[in-house]
């Protein structure tokens, strides 16, 4: 079998779109689980051969336990590979190119998540990573196996950008969300603060609806993780920016550059990852529309929380 690679726009919005569904069926069968895109498929700008890996983290004692109910619930363990009790990899019974690598949290797997972030960040190593695949073109599949395994050796060696992130990144919370063309993708790192449900009636104009719902986190905790290049903003007052796809018109972020920026304000409805809020409240109440019945029991403002 030869090797034939994809370019980016060949694949990754497809990848993405099957995580999603994928992300959806392994947080519910592992609610404890940390689950994370990697693999070229996560890396902008990576050429590949198009299939998708997703990391799923878990307790070491679960790991044995968590192999199980995967194997009953449409994966099964490769057969080539080594199942140790800090990584087994699984494929989707559906054959789709679907790879599960289930890990150790805080194990020595955890660097299928720094080399994601060591291409992510870095421009050169990509380009490099890039052309040893374009060199690998038509060659036999366990030749190319081998020389990418050398190169993510080496690039672990020598890239200390994100070498211990998955250290502080830890358990702690990790959203994802997506425009409704799917371009435009964030990452939340942290903690989601507050929801904001806003009845002002710049927010009545700007999402066509009777009010927008924003989450927000720690400005540190909000990065885009790709379509920078189409987002597009509009100046809605002095101070403040409101975000929006330019591909499919979705409303992205609300930004205050000068007053509030400890803190990132996004519309909370563009997560993909399930997400159930602990606490919420409704401001500019007073230019709600006249029938719109708020009969929830959360904090009500006519402007802003006093
Ligand atoms: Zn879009
Ligand atoms: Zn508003």
């Amino acid at each position: 079998m030869d090797v034939h690679f994809l370019k980016p726009e060949q694949y990754q919005p497809q990848c993405y779109q099957i995580f999603l569904h994928y992300l959806a069926q392994l947080a519910e069968l592992l609610p404890h689980a940390r689950i994370e895109h990697i693999g070229s498929s996560a890396i902008q700008g990576a050429i590949s051969k198009g299939d998708l890996d997703i990391l799923v983290s878990v307790d070491a004692e679960q790991h044995a336990a968590s192999v199980r109910l995967l194997e009953q619930n449409g994966f099964s363990i490769k057969h080539d590979s080594v199942s140790t009790p800090e990584l087994s990899t699984l494929l989707s019974d559906v054959r789709d190119g679907v790879t599960i690598r289930l890990i150790a949290t805080g194990s020595k797997y955890e660097c299928f998540v720094s080399f994601r972030d060591c291409m992510n960040s870095n421009p050169t190593l990509l380009s490099r990573y890039n052309a040893l695949k374009q060199d690998c073109e038509g060659v036999a599949f366990a030749v190319y196996r081998k020389r990418k395994a050398e190169f993510i050796l080496q690039i672990l060696k020598e890239c200390e950008c994100s070498k211990h992130q998955w250290q502080t990144r830890g358990l702690s919370e990790h959203y994802l969300g997506s425009c409704l063309c799917g371009e435009v993708r964030f990452e939340v790192t942290g903690p989601i603060r507050s929801v904001v449900h806003c009845h002002c009636k710049q927010c009545q104009k700007g999402f066509g609806a009777a009010f927008a719902t924003f989450g927000v986190c720690s400005f540190a905790d909000f990065s885009i993780v790709s379509g920078l290049d189409k987002i597009q903003s509009y100046q809605s007052s002095d101070d403040v920016k409101r975000t929006f796809c330019r591909c499919c018109g979705s409303n992205l972020q609300w930004v205050n550059e000068n007053d509030y920026m400890e803190y990132a304000s996004f519309c909370l409805t563009l997560l993909d990852t399930p997400y159930s809020p602990s606490n919420q409240k409704h401001i500019y109440c007073k230019s709600k529309p006249s029938w719109l019945k708020l009969t929830d029991q959360h904090p009500k403002y006519a402007v802003l929380e006093t």
